[in-house]
């Protein structure tokens, strides 16, 4: 019942419509069309997210609704996406990224939608969201009313991966933006006088445990910037610096680590801190016995797909949903090597990513 060449049309399409992160107007408008064309009930919020509402049918009407989530931003700033088909891989010309990350994941929910809508199979009330921002933050997420929403399980399509993989678990994300004010001096007439900043940053970074830190927590320095000129002691260095962890007290630990190395270097050298630590996003971790995690792999087991539940090193949308009291997985659709210009998918693998989600969505028959 999922048709190859439909999904792969309209893959095509929606890559061709640019929608870098903050431009996502004209693909929420495109999708508002075709919800609409498929008897889903569809509103905006003022964030640009697009909200959608579908009644169940059959034995299913019923039921506790779902909701069927992907984001409709792509990373970074490419236009003028090219899409190329060759050897039932999709990738882009080279030259960009090809958004399938996550154009897949709303290519795949528009045909399982199409299927519903034809074939008369029976399913619950569904509730679709195509949030806006993602790649800068999970933004459209964050500002979701969710008390608009009545499902309280959810599946995302945001991930890679063999299909049947199911992410049940992702990180926390804090992230710490540091000053360090030193003390300007002329480097070679009085170098005394100074505190040369990017030195107390250095020292401090130095100290810090980063890269992988245990199998569930990473961190690192990401930026680091300061200083005019060789002939000035620099009094000012700014350092941008995050861990992520599944286990909320161990980022609370690697945090007061990377902090503690930057007060101890700036007690040495009697600089100062401005310190800034934000909560990028709360993780979660569903349990097998969810049932949504044992609906998804029912599915999987239902059409001969091994489901593979796994932890993700990564936030997306399902950590916001989470917090908010939807239980939410996210599935793979398929798509590799995202936000590179070598990113692909196999159509192949997406159009097993649809079967399943029209296997989650209707699990009678699929
Ligand atoms: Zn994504």
């Amino acid at each position: 019942m999922i048709l190859q060449d439909r999904l792969v049309s309209t893959l095509l399409k929606l890559i061709c419509i640019d929608s870098p992160t903050g431009h996502e107007e004209a693909i929420a408008r495109d999708l508002v069309a075709r919800l609409k064309a498929l008897g889903l009930v569809v509103a905006q919020d003022t964030t640009g997210n697009v909200i959608a509402r579908l009644d169940g049918t059959g034995k299913h009407d019923g039921d506790a609704p779902l909701l069927l989530s992907a984001h409709m931003d792509t990373v970074g700033t490419d236009t003028g996406i090219q899409p190329i088909v060759e050897a039932g891989i999709i990738r882009s010309d080279g030259t960009t990224i090809l958004g399938a990350d996550d154009k897949s994941g709303l290519a795949v929910i528009l045909e399982v939608l199409q299927v519903l809508s034809t074939a008369g199979l029976a399913h619950p009330p569904l509730e679709v969201v195509f949030t806006v921002g993602e790649e800068e933050g999970l933004l459209g997420a964050k500002a979701l009313d969710l008390s608009q929403l009545r499902a309280r399980e959810g599946v995302v399509l945001d991930s890679g991966g063999p299909i049947g993989t199911i992410i049940v678990s992702a990180p926390y994300q804090d992230k710490l933006f540091v000053t360090v004010h030193g003390r300007a001096a002329h480097a070679g007439a009085e170098p005394e006088r100074g505190i040369n900043a990017i030195r107390v940053a250095a020292e401090a970074v130095a100290a810090m445990p980063l890269g992988r830190i245990d199998e569930e927590t990473t961190a690192n320095v990401g930026l680091i910037r300061g200083g005019v000129a060789t002939n000035i002691v620099p009094d000012k260095a700014e350092l941008h610096s995050e861990a992520r962890s599944r286990d909320e007290a161990k980022l609370i630990a690697q945090m007061q680590a990377m902090r503690a190395a930057l007060e101890e270097a700036a007690a040495r050298h009697e600089a100062t801190l401005d310190l800034r630590q934000e909560r990028s996003y709360d993780g979660f971790s569903l349990s097998p016995e969810t049932p949504v995690v044992k609906r998804a792999v029912g599915a999987a087991e239902a059409l001969g797909i091994a489901p593979l539940l796994v932890p993700s090193g990564g936030g997306s949308d399902a950590n916001i949903l989470n917090s908010g009291g939807i239980a939410t997985i996210n599935l793979s659709t398929g798509m590799a090597e995202v936000h590179t210009v070598k990113e692909n998918i196999f159509i192949e693998d997406m159009v097993q990513s649809a079967r399943l989600l029209l296997r989650i969505v209707a699990p009678a028959r699929a």
